[in-house]
């Protein structure tokens, strides 16, 4: 294992314990749930907008360690950006985890959430890193299409 596996790691586990983003928002705009059946997580996303920047976010639920951290990473991730770079960043970290986007540039935007990297290689875990990703996706749609 090399130390950037380790850094990875470490930043994995930090997220799957007791994550601060752990929790109900007092408002929220949009709120959406995922479900990946092969594992059994579970989880709920909150997000509350101030224009077009996404303000807060928040989730609850529960399941393995990789859907917990995900969704935990993902909420630091695209806290206080637009819209438009939320759409982009949540392309960028599905393109990485399908191997269809490797260029290192474009992996930066990623921040912390370039963690996951390694999961293309666990087949069984990719579901559960993509879980809160695609719901946030939908999320999005929904927004778009102006319903709440
Ligand atoms: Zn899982």
């Amino acid at each position: 294992m090399d130390n950037l596996e380790e850094m990875y790691n470490e930043i994995i586990m930090e997220h799957s314990m007791n994550s601060y983003n752990k929790k109900k928002l007092a408002s929220h705009d949009f709120c959406d749930l995922g479900h990946n059946p092969n594992c059994g997580d579970e989880i709920e996303i909150e997000v509350k907008l101030n224009g077009d920047v996404i303000e807060d976010m928040a989730f609850s639920g529960h399941g393995c360690a990789i859907s917990q951290s995900s969704t935990s990473v993902m909420i630091d991730v695209l806290k206080g950006k637009t819209v438009k770079e939320a759409k982009e960043i949540i392309a960028i970290f599905i393109g990485m985890i399908k191997r269809e986007i490797t260029d290192e540039e474009e992996l930066e935007r990623l921040e912390d959430a370039i963690a996951f990297k390694n999961i293309s290689n666990m087949p069984a875990r990719v579901k559960c890193a993509l879980l809160a990703w695609h719901t946030m996706e939908d999320i999005l749609k929904k927004l778009e299409e102006g319903e709440k």
